[in-house]
């Protein structure tokens, strides 16, 4: 008897995790295909979900374990993180995991596969501007997410000190660069968890400065201008500094600079200025990327290589009938999933691949848990600005459409109970 088909998925987040549970019932089960999740961490986090994260106020509950959901829904799960790849020898390679300590665990590995998916997602571009990597944060990934929380905190901490020498009175400075989608809704979190730390005796929230920079010269510059101005009202409200129209030059350790020369200090500094696929991506054995290391796929969603797919945010595929491509969001990495899905399991029975068509349901920026979620549908309907607690229950779907993927109704139900229990008897901002 022949070996099954080696299906190898190279990042769980978004897209990867849904396409393992999919296959892995479909095909994993019956012993039809034997599917591998490569994946750099042990845990996966829905990525929308990291401003919650980063500004302390997401319940650990939402974190899934790899091992157990592989388990559960029968694939594979290795850890490690990707480097390399051979496409003659069909075979990954694995960097060596090393532990918190820098101690190697697994040495450096090949991974086979007949089928080789690469969904790694991407990373912030900080468009080689002097001074972003050494000093602002990121929340590309859950640690990093984690380490803004951390020093938010500590930061708090400092500042609420009464002592000789205090800073008390100087207020705290957040600047955060770029306001797409996640400058958005983090400033609106940030500015919640403000009034929480408040509450609780730290820093008065009107000791807190909250600022935008952005280089275009409305909010969100992806979305139309009627939406725009509708969030940059509600952010106005919430006492956000908005600096549209200024582009960044530097940032220091203690400020950021823009090119008409003005110098806004920050004790923190979050780059959300758009997205990259990551560099070792640039060289893949030969692959076609784009200007943003991503890998271009055809309409099937696959590679120059055929047996080599791309799906989420490190994919670029032409969106049919508009300019440009496919955007990097959780509903595209969610529907590509699906077509994958169907595209390999057609695969095994030599039918055709399924071509991919991306339906836009609209844009939804949460403005925090008090405020509007302004929000775009474009559907059917046409396209429609819904707000206040309909939009708020379209943002959480999208969410709830991912943790369905991946645990079934039964399990998101009993999910999303444990999750309103736990909310109503712990602490609302995680202090550590
Ligand atoms: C703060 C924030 C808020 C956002 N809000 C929204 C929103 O409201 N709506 C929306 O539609 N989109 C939003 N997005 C974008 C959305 O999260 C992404 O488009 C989506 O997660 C892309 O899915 P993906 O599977 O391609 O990548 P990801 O979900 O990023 O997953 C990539 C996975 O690959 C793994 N990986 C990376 N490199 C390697 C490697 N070398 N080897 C092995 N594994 C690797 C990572 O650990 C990760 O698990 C937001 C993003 C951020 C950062």
């Amino acid at each position: 008897m022949s070996d099954p088909h080696k299906i190898l998925i190279i990042g769980g987040g978004a897209a990867g995790l849904e396409l393992a549970t999919t296959l892995g019932h479909a095909l994993g089960k019956k012993g039809k295909a034997e599917i591998t999740l490569l994946d750099a961490t042990s845990t996966h986090i829905w990525k929308p979900l990291l401003h919650e994260v980063a500004s302390g106020t997401l319940a650990e509950a939402e974190e899934v374990e790899y091992l157990a959901q592989a388990h559960r829904n029968h694939f594979r799960f290795r850890l490690g993180r990707m480097e390399g790849l051979n496409r003659a020898a069909k075979q990954v390679i694995v960097s060596p995991t090393l532990n918190d300590q820098g101690v190697e665990l697994i040495p450096r590995r090949v991974l086979d596969y007949d089928t080789l998916v690469m969904s790694v997602g991407s990373v912030s571009n900080t468009f080689g501007i002097q001074g972003v990597d050494e000093h602002c944060m990121f929340i590309d990934t859950t640690t990093q997410a984690y380490r803004f929380q951390k020093q938010l905190v500590e930061t708090y901490y400092i500042k609420s000190y009464a002592g000789e020498n205090s800073l008390k009175d100087k207020p705290l400075s957040i600047v955060i660069v770029g306001a797409g989608a996640t400058g958005v809704e983090l400033s609106a979190e940030l500015h919640e968890v403000t009034r929480l730390l408040a509450s609780y005796g730290l820093e008065d929230s009107d000791k807190v400065k909250i600022t935008i920079i952005e280089a275009a010269t409305q909010l969100l510059p992806a979305l139309p201008p009627r939406l725009s101005a509708a969030t940059q009202q509600q952010l106005v409200k919430l006492d956000i500094q908005l600096k549209l129209g200024r582009r960044v030059t530097e940032v220091t350790a203690t400020a950021v600079h823009t090119h008409d020369g003005e110098v806004f200090d920050a004790d923190l500094k979050v780059w959300a200025a758009g997205i990259k696929a990551p560099e070792w991506m640039k060289n893949l054995d030969g692959l076609e990327t784009n200007g943003i290391n991503q890998l271009v796929v055809d309409q099937t969603l696959q590679t120059s290589d055929p047996d080599i797919f791309a799906i989420g945010d490190c994919a670029a595929c032409a969106w049919q009938g508009h300019k440009g491509n496919v955007p990097p969001r959780a509903q595209a990495a969610h529907q590509q999933a699906s077509t994958v899905a169907k595209t390999i399991i057609n695969r095994l029975k030599k039918k055709p691949a399924v071509k991919f068509v991306y339906y836009d349901y609209g844009s939804l920026v949460s403005l925090g848990k008090h405020s509007t979620v302004g929000s775009l549908m474009g559907s059917l309907m046409g396209t429609v600005s819904v707000g206040g607690f309909i939009a708020y229950l379209v943002y959480l779907s999208l969410y709830k459409m991912h943790q369905v993927a991946i645990h079934g109704y039964f399990r998101t139900a009993m999910l999303s109970l444990s999750n309103l229990f736990r909310r109503s008897t712990h602490a609302k901002i995680k202090m550590h």
